[in-house]
């Protein structure tokens, strides 16, 4: 199938004031995070089952790529690291399974119910006090300038509603010597694999939330904001803009995802 039928084409803009996109939709910027909230309070439960099915089981490789970038200290350093839009917990109990025993990870992220899912799988890991769950907002953190060792983001950054605005306060926690690290999906780098990705996500996946979820829409949503979020180099300069230095970024699974790395001097 062809890009123009596989993918739904932007609906009009709302009149007056700021807008956004929310997927391919234009809302007014006041109402993406609610409805981004009401998405992800509505997959909570199902989340980490989707993630394996949606995905084949990939995002696992690409979690575990990221923390290979991260290379949490092992021994006896104190290493505080933040993981924003931190959802069911995934990066940080892979941090805390590599990290040494001074490791500690604040899972930060705007939805209760995801942090509740989390919260429930730190206890059945037993991680005790090691990991923290904070409800917060990426463009505003809870926590005072130079916390951190170290931010992680997966799969997040695109759910906000001003990127920018996230990666300046990703900035502002960050101790100087302190690194930024992004998993985000991205723009397919090899040709052929563009138009399979894009048949594939847009048809299988909302009709997978439908079957598993009873309600494929949250999914139609995840993937048109895939589409919306800015290619590799892009991303690279607004996260340089933010003030970081020697930014790179490593494509996964031939640009399906990507990494992009950075640090606070
Ligand atoms: N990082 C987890 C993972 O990789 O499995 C969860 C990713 S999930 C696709 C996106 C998460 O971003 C959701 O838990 C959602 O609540 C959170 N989120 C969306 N907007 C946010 C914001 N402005 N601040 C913090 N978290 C946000």
């Amino acid at each position: 199938m062809s890009k123009t039928t596989n993918i739904r084409q932007e609906e009009t803009a709302p009149e007056g004031g700021a807008t956004t996109h929310f997927g391919f939709k234009t809302v007014a910027e006041g109402e993406k995070a609610k409805l981004v909230h009401d998405v992800f309070e509505h997959v909570a439960s199902r989340y980490d089952l989707m993630n394996d099915l949606m995905s084949g089981g990939l995002h696992r490789a690409w979690k575990q790529a990221l923390i290979d970038w991260l290379n949490p200290p092992r021994g006896d350093r104190v290493f505080n690291h933040i993981d924003v839009a931190g959802g069911t917990g995934d990066i940080a109990f892979r941090i805390l399974d590599r990290a040494g025993l001074n490791t500690h990870v604040t899972v930060c992220d705007i939805n209760p119910h995801m942090l509740g899912v989390g919260q429930a799988r730190a206890e059945a890991q037993a991680h005790g006090p090691r990991v923290e769950f904070v409800c917060g907002d990426a463009e505003r953190l809870p926590f005072p300038d130079r916390s951190f060792d170290a931010y992680t983001i997966a799969f997040g950054i695109r759910n906000v509603t001003h990127i920018e605005q996230a990666l300046a306060d990703a900035y502002r926690v960050l101790k100087p010597g302190g690194r930024f690290l992004c998993l985000e999906f991205s723009q397919v780098a090899v040709p052929g694999l563009d138009a399979i990705y894009d048949a594939y996500s847009f048809s299988a996946i909302p009709q997978m939330g439908k079957w598993v979820t009873g309600d494929g829409e949250p999914y139609q949503y995840l993937v048109e904001s895939i589409r919306r979020f800015p290619p590799q180099a892009r991303f690279k300069a607004m996260i340089e803009a933010a003030g970081f230095a020697r930014v790179q970024y490593r494509n996964v699974t031939g640009g399906v995802a990507a990494m992009h790395s950075g640090w606070r001097l």
